[in-house]
């Protein structure tokens, strides 16, 4: 069980579940039995791309488009750390624009002074709307490559959505010192292990952070998800394996058990931690707008407020063994570990 083509390639029960004890034993040893928390806010679904796998792509006019103004995405944050979470994470559609920017750095400047951790993802950005947000108090972001396969790439985008300022922005956001996460979909059509294992590389190579990967589930209403067959349980080893070969390859990196997991299995996330990851995002979007934001079908807890999930979250995570760190941030052992050996 050496390359990482051989780990990504095991189809045995027996031998995926060895795969998934040695990755928990590895997240063990580094980071202990515990997981950091992030409340997720779901910040509006409006957007100006068009991936073909996504909900919320602009071109699905079913979608009622809504966008949180700036108090309502401080008061979520109050909330979340009511809740013990001391880091949230701002997510939303792309969208560029003076306006646009200028909010998240007001909305980010008011969190920062609740003394809390702030992660963004909100698409492609110029370097200078990067080093505003920096600025305001904001220190991860996250932006996936969705699949580190060129031609997969032009597959899943229109031809207008461009690969190399993916890549570009993702060196924008190092310069600016973010911790920065990256993540791929897993199980695509047309996906190879050497696919998966490529993904892995990229993120070793460019000395990742925190990793958010999840597996790809169909939307009805896109390009993408018609006619694709739903096996959730493949789906979900999929994802499972490819969280394990990240921690083995990776053992300091932070890793997100992502919703999508859950959203193929009630214990997805549980089975996420188990594989070796150490973050869990519940969701602390107020549930009027929550089925607004389904970026794929079946997205879970959609009528659940945030107080349920987190009285749920701390149940599953006993049962497993492990402890959510309440009023940590919960940063990258890794960005520090680099941090140093840069100083040196
Ligand atoms: N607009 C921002 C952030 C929101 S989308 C961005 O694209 O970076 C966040 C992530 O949702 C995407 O990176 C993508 O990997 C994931 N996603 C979108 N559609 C999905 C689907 N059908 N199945 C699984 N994940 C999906
Ligand atoms: Fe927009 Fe992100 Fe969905 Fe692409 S994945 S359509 S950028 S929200």
């Amino acid at each position: 069980m050496d390359s990482l083509e051989e780990m990504l390639a095991l189809e045995g029960a027996d031998e995926v579940e060895a795969l998934f004890r040695k990755a928990y034993a590895v997240k063990l040893e580094h980071i202990g039995p515990r997981v950091s928390v992030r409340g997720l806010i779901e910040a509006g679904n409006a957007c100006a791309k068009d991936c073909f796998y996504c909900g919320i792509r602009k071109s699905n006019l079913k979608v009622q488009r809504y966008e949180l103004k700036e108090d309502e995405m401080v008061e979520l944050a109050r909330k979340a750390k009511d809740f013990g979470y001391a880091s949230v994470v701002i997510q939303s559609g792309e969208i560029e624009s003076e306006e646009h920017t200028r909010k998240i750095e007001r909305t980010v400047q008011r969190i920062a002074e609740l003394n809390m951790g702030i992660t963004l993802s909100l698409g492609e950005q110029d370097a200078d709307v990067y080093k505003r947000w920096r600025e305001a108090g904001a220190t991860r972001y996250l932006l996936r490559i969705e699949t580190a396969n060129r031609q997969m790439y032009a597959r899943l985008h229109p031809e207008s959505h461009s690969y190399d300022r993916r890549l570009k922005c993702l060196k924008e956001l190092r310069k600016c010192d973010y911790q920065v996460g990256t993540g791929v979909m897993c199980a695509l059509p047309g996906e190879s292990v050497q696919n998966l294992a490529d993904a892995i590389r990229f993120f070793r190579d460019e000395d990742v952070d925190m990793i958010g990967m999840g597996p790809y589930i169909p939307h009805p209403d896109t390009p993408l998800g018609v006619g694709v067959e739903l096996d959730k349980e493949r789906r979900l080893i999929t994802g499972l394996k490819m969280i394990a070969a990240a921690r083995i390859t990776l053992p300091k990196v932070n890793i997100a058990a992502a919703t999508a997991l859950q959203a193929l299995a009630e214990d997805g996330r549980e089975r996420g931690i188990k594989a070796g990851a150490n973050v869990l995002m519940p969701n602390v979007t107020d549930v009027e707008y929550r089925a607004n934001y389904q970026l794929y079908a079946g997205k879970p807890c959609l009528n659940e407020n945030a107080g349920l999930c987190r009285a749920c979250l701390d149940r599953r995570l006993e049962a497993i063994g492990e402890k959510i760190l309440y009023g940590e941030r919960g940063d990258s052992l890794r960005y520090f570990e680099r941090c140093r050996n840069e100083q040196r």
